[in-house]
């Protein structure tokens, strides 16, 4: 059941922008995510264990990302407005609702540029304003000598094996369409790239996956690879540690002490882990000569 509520605000002024992904502003036109990735840093009990049962749409985000960004547009306040930083911005719903659409109309009109993060396929429909917004965005001072346009395309993979996203991305389009779809926007001109947030420990970071990826991603040519390990919160049944650690017990049986060893009293791996993990990632931007952040 889709709740539909109003808010109070819809567009979210970072503190500070981060380095991945450019932020400086958020807008989310939903709650919750169709696509119920297991690993997903929104989950806990607010949503339950499966998050496409617990969608919202904010009716009112238009009418507010209008007053919200006309107020920023007059001072002169021009940043990144990424879409969306606690949902996907193109869920099922998007096509009915078209929210992000109607964003992007609004967010053109006003000129401020955008940063798009999905595993949907559905963005496509969206790069005529995509277009229009990365000729005519006003970009912040500091980063016009750096980048061409005002819009960013990051599609979000944690494998590209269909097999494997099924079981940890049950509700997300197979990762094989959304190369397609990396694809056509890369062909459209765009400055696109892919997260690889997160790559999966011992199943989707082995060397021969790696290796799939890189190569993968290198041929579509994208303009940067982001890559980080997992991270996974809590110890209720709707969290994202206790969802992820009955999955590999389900599917990974082989790999279910490793998990426990690693995870059981952590939400991270260990340090000589990330440290290596690191040092590969390095390793594998500079044999593919890939850059491994946005600028
Ligand atoms: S697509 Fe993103 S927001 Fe949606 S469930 Fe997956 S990780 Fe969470």
């Amino acid at each position: 059941m889709i709740k539909e509520i109003k808010v109070k605000s819809v567009l979210n002024k970072t503190k500070k922008r981060d380095t991945w992904f450019l932020d400086d502003y958020t807008f989310n036109p939903y709650q919750s995510c169709s696509y119920n990735c297991l690993y997903c840093y929104i989950r806990g009990s607010k949503y339950g264990t499966n998050l496409a049962t617990s969608l919202s749409v904010k009716t009112n985000a238009i009418e507010l990302l209008e007053k919200q960004l006309k107020k920023h547009a007059e001072k002169g306040e021009y940043g990144f407005i990424v879409l969306s930083s606690v949902t996907d911005p193109y869920i099922n719903i998007e096509k009915e609702y078209q929210l992000t659409r109607k964003a992007l109309e609004v967010i053109l009109k006003y000129r401020f540029p955008v940063h798009i993060i999905t595993k949907s396929t559905l963005v496509e429909r969206d790069f005529d304003l995509l277009k229009e917004i990365h000729q005519q965005a006003i970009l912040p001072e500091d980063l016009q000598p750096k980048l061409s346009g005002g819009t960013l395309l990051t599609f979000s993979f944690s494998t590209i094996d269909d097999q494997i996203g099924n079981i940890f991305e049950t509700g997300a389009p197979k990762p094989s369409l959304r190369i397609e779809t990396l694809q056509k926007a890369i062909q459209s001109g765009f400055h696109a790239g892919v997260s690889m947030m997160p790559l999966l420990p011992f199943i989707t970071d082995t060397t021969e996956h790696l290796e799939k990826l890189f190569s993968t991603f290198k041929k579509c040519k994208v303009n940067y690879l982001m890559p980080a390990t997992l991270t996974v919160f809590g110890n209720g049944k709707a969290d994202s540690k206790t969802l992820m650690l009955n999955a590999i017990k389900k599917h990974f049986p082989e790999l279910e002490a490793r998990y426990l060893r690693y995870f059981s009293n952590n939400h991270q791996l260990p340090k000589f882990y990330r440290n290596a993990f690191h040092l590969k990632m390095k390793e594998l931007t500079k044999t593919y000569n890939l850059k491994d952040r946005i600028i």
